[in-house]
């Protein structure tokens, strides 16, 4: 295995498989089936999960509902989606643990960061729920912010492409995938690989960051064994 402990970032929206809103079932199962191939291998697993399938904060300000309130509502959705996680990890025999970024006593525990190790230590996997519990922040800024603090070897970040392109795929068909990239390169490029505060982090702290093609079969299994796959962004 390349990596011994590694942070996967999955998107809310990913949840959502064909459909336009909330959890997909059948997307779940799949996830929790090709995390677990992972996880019988050895690999410790942090996972931080979206809530864009059910709310964003952003969303907030156009129907009148405070940017602050907002913003904790999409917290929560975050926690929805957890929980979901949570429960389909479970069901396939894995041990887990949800951490919450706000107090949200009755359904998890709150973070700690000695806490969160031990539990890797220990073979089970770690959702963070309800991102940094911060407004104005975003799950990506969670997944740096966590993956550092727990010293995870790489963010990866699952997708519903297969990397990062020179423009986005879905709309240009002359776009072409990096295979590779520095920092530097991609916050010139303008590339939005993650939002700025997420991007930062990972670039002050030499956080390598691979996106990839989450909803592909075996591509998790891929990249923890060191295959180059998706687009690794690193200091080069
Ligand atoms: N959010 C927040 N602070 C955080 C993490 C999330 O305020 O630390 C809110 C924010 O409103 C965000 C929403 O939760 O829009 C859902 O998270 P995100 O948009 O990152 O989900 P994704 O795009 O990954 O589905």
């Amino acid at each position: 295995m390349k990596y011994k402990r590694i942070l996967l970032k999955l998107s809310g929206e990913s949840l959502m498989g064909e459909d336009n809103y909330g959890i997909d079932p059948n997307r779940l199962q799949k996830y929790a089936e090709e995390i677990k191939k992972v996880k019988d291998l050895g690999v410790e697993i942090a996972i931080v999960i979206g809530g864009g399938n059910i709310y964003r904060g952003v969303q907030a300000e156009k129907t009148g509902i405070d940017r602050v309130q907002g913003d904790y509502m999409g917290m929560l959705a975050t926690l929805i989606n957890a929980m979901a996680l949570q429960s389909a990890l479970e069901q396939n025999g894995m041990y887990t643990r949800l951490m919450s970024g706000i107090k949200v006593e009755s359904v998890c525990e709150p973070f700690i960061r000695r806490r969160a190790i031990r539990h890797l230590e220990k073979g089970r996997i770690v959702i963070f729920g309800a991102g940094i519990g911060n407004p104005y922040f975003t799950t990506d800024s969670t997944a740096s912010l966590r993956a550092i603090e727990i010293e995870a070897e790489v963010v990866l970040k699952g997708t519903r492409v297969d990397g990062v392109y020179t423009a986005d795929p879905e709309k240009d068909k002359t776009a072409t995938k990096y295979n590779s990239l520095s920092y530097q390169e991609a916050y010139e490029k303008n590339l939005n690989i993650m939002d700025m505060t997420a991007f930062t982090l990972c670039q002050e702290n030499n956080l390598p960051i691979i996106v990839f093609d989450m909803n592909k079969d075996g591509n998790l299994m891929k990249l923890a064994q060191g295959e180059e796959i998706g687009t690794l962004i690193t200091s080069l």
